[in-house]
């Protein structure tokens, strides 16, 4: 059975970015407008010689909980029950912001593995926010450009213990 990697945080940080990426067709969509993708997207992505279920979640404006961050715990909800590995992401150009808090305060109740992406690192304007990240308590940071492909070695070693 395949193992299940599901790409959880707030909006506009670049999970479809990096699940468009790793699975190599556009079934999610992406754009500068946060939230922007509708649903939960599944493909098979790969690192690699590595293949695994990538899951892209969003689709705030969809779920049934009216509130926002009800439909954010939901999803997050969702992807804790279904997948094996979590990758929490943030956008280290911007910091860690209360609604990341958010998410890593759902996640630490979760037994479940996650793992910290701190995305758009490609340049220095990410220092700050790597060292910052460290305060969500998920461990150091895997540094990541989804945009870029920059971290991808990384990436593969987590999720090649996972399987
Ligand atoms: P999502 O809402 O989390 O799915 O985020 P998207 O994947 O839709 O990306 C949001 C915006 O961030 C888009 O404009 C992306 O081009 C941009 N983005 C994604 N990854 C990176 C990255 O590694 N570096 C930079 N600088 N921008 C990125
Ligand atoms: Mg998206």
């Amino acid at each position: 059975m395949s193992v299940s990697v599901a790409i959880v945080g707030r909006p506009n940080v670049g999970k479809s970015t990096l699940f468009n990426r790793l699975v190599g067709k556009k079934l999610a969509l992406v754009d500068d407008t946060p939230g922007v993708t509708r649903d939960r997207r599944e493909g098979e992505g790969r690192i690699g010689d590595l293949a695994f279920t990538l899951i892209d979640t969003a689709g705030y404006e969809d779920a049934d909980d009216a509130t926002l961050e009800g439909r954010m715990r939901q999803q997050t909800e969702a992807a804790i029950q279904t997948a094996d590995v979590i990758l929490l992401m943030i956008d280290a150009r911007a910091g860690v912001t209360p609604m990341d808090e958010h998410f890593a305060k759902l996640l630490r109740k979760a037994n479940k593995r996650v793992t910290l992406l701190a995305n758009k690192a490609e340049g220095r304007a990410a220092d700050a926010g790597l060292y910052e990240a460290f305060k969500l308590g998920f461990g150091e940071p895997v540094a990541l450009s989804a945009e870029h492909g920059l971290g991808l070695a990384d990436l593969y070693n987590i999720v090649a213990t996972a399987i």
